[in-house]
């Protein structure tokens, strides 16, 4: 046999029954998003590097060592090729688009929202891979619109608890934290930089190299004994000017006014550079050590750093894989089963069942079509194995007069019943059971 080829490591098959689960999450999510005014919108998976770089931030452990990028085939010899990624996430694409298209000129606040498969070459392991998907959405627009009010950080927080009650997810921690402006945050990096000069070469290798390239991200660090020298950095919150203090306070007002529960984490920041003021996360105990849901937060100047006007905006990306093994964990989503095996008893009947499924299935009724060569015991048992509820036996005779034997393979009852029937037989079953 020749070699068989298999899926690229940290991708996977995602197959049925799991995409029951997945259907049933984007259908809930869909349902939800739209109370809110929210609306798809769908970027290219494949983006010029530079926007990432751009937007996540060079020195992000994403663009720096996990993107998937190439130097694309230049269209002459006299040309450069042009750098090509995979997009590693989905705001920077959607906040390009919202520039390229001049959807500032649209009325009021863009409220969008994405569903689809973004890409880091991450050390594969359970609820982390390399191709992933996320739902995300996002609020951008100017400032007279009101993009910037802490009230539209408080809506996106309560849609998201929504969203996860919505879906049967219980027992979520949303963590909340202000991780400053561009006035605050420059100055609290030098006192982050200068405290970090001393105490920096004792901790982990990863604080280390943070240390230099990225110190927001030391805070991060998870490694105990790193844990007491965290402690006695400069602390963040301290350093929030006035209005960023205002604004955070203001959301949590709304968020206390509207029963969303939080926690403070003041040692919350974010794997990419863009974001501003409110940061939050939420996390689920049945999830392990890759326990972050979901994670987003405000990024007031993202669409200028990309050549766009001011736009402040906020948005959050979930990890829909990760979101998929929560409910799992829990009740999971069963499939539905078809409802009618349709059994053809001998030669030229295929097109009489055919035409009886096309004719069931615009009632409503979902049918599998057996095939003529097969013995009626072969038929029964193929529909018990995919759990059908009924077959409905199909020979000349039953042409003839229009009466079909219908098999409940439940309780095993039969009856002879004319063809309007059948959808109304099938669909009270279907609700009492
Ligand atoms: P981020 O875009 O890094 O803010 O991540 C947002 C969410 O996406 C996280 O909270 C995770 O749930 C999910 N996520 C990020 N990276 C991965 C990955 N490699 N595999 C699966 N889910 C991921």
């Amino acid at each position: 046999m020749a070699n068989q080829i298999k899926a690229v490591r940290g991708t996977r098959d995602l197959l049925p029954p799991d995409t029951e689960t997945w259907n049933f999450i984007e259908s809930t999510v869909r349902d939800v998003f739209r109370f809110y005014n929210f609306q798809e919108i769908r970027t290219p998976i494949l983006e010029d590097l530079s926007l990432f770089q751009r937007s996540v931030g060079e020195e992000t452990d994403i663009v720096s060592k996990e993107m998937f990028a190439w130097e694309d085939r230049a269209r002459a010899q006299s040309e450069k090729g042009q750098w090509l990624a995979l997009r590693p996430e989905n705001t920077a694409g959607v906040v390009r688009a919202y520039i390229e298209h001049k959807m500032w000129e649209r009325p009021g606040l863009q409220r969008f929202y994405y569903i689809g498969p973004q890409f880091r070459r991450e050390r594969p392991q359970k609820g982390r891979y390399r191709q992933f998907y996320q739902i995300g959405a996002e609020v951008i627009g100017s400032s007279i619109a009101g993009s910037e009010s802490p009230a539209v950080d408080a809506e996106i927080l309560e849609m998201l608890a929504k969203l996860l009650d919505r879906l049967g997810i219980h027992g979520w921690k949303l963590k909340l934290n202000s991780v400053g402006c561009s006035e605050d945050r420059p100055i609290y990096l030098q006192a982050l930089r200068d405290a970090l000069k001393d105490v920096a070469p004792t901790m982990c290798i990863d604080c280390q190299r943070r240390a230099e390239t990225n110190p927001l991200r030391v805070l991060d660090c998870k490694v105990p004994e790193d844990q007491p020298i965290i402690e006695k950095l400069p602390k963040l919150d301290d350093y929030l000017n006035e209005s960023c203090r205002t604004h955070f306070a203001e959301v949590q007002k709304i968020l206390n006014a509207v029963g969303v529960p939080y926690e403070i984490d003041n040692r919350l920041v974010r794997g990419l550079d863009y974001y501003t003021r409110t940061a939050f996360e939420f996390t689920h105990g049945a999830l392990g050590a890759q326990n972050a849901i979901l994670g987003g937060g405000r990024y007031d100047g993202l669409s200028e750093s990309l050549g766009g006007p001011a736009a402040p905006g906020i948005g959050f990306a979930i990890g829909e894989d990760r979101l998929v093994m929560t409910l799992q964990e829990s009740a999971g989503v069963k499939a539905q089963p078809a409802d009618v095996y349709i059994a053809p008893l001998g030669a030229g009947m295929n097109v009489h069942a055919a035409k009886l499924a096309r004719e069931l299935r615009s009632h409503g009724v979902v049918v599998i079509a057996g095939d003529e060569s097969f013995k009626l015991k072969k038929s029964l048992e193929t529909a018990s194995k995919l759990g059908v509820r009924f077959a409905l036996i199909l020979g000349e005779n039953e042409v003839n007069s229009n009466q079909f034997a219908l098999k409940n393979l439940n309780t095993g009852e039969q009856a002879s019943v004319g063809k309007s029937e059948i959808p109304n037989i099938v669909k009270q079953t279907k609700s009492s059971s």
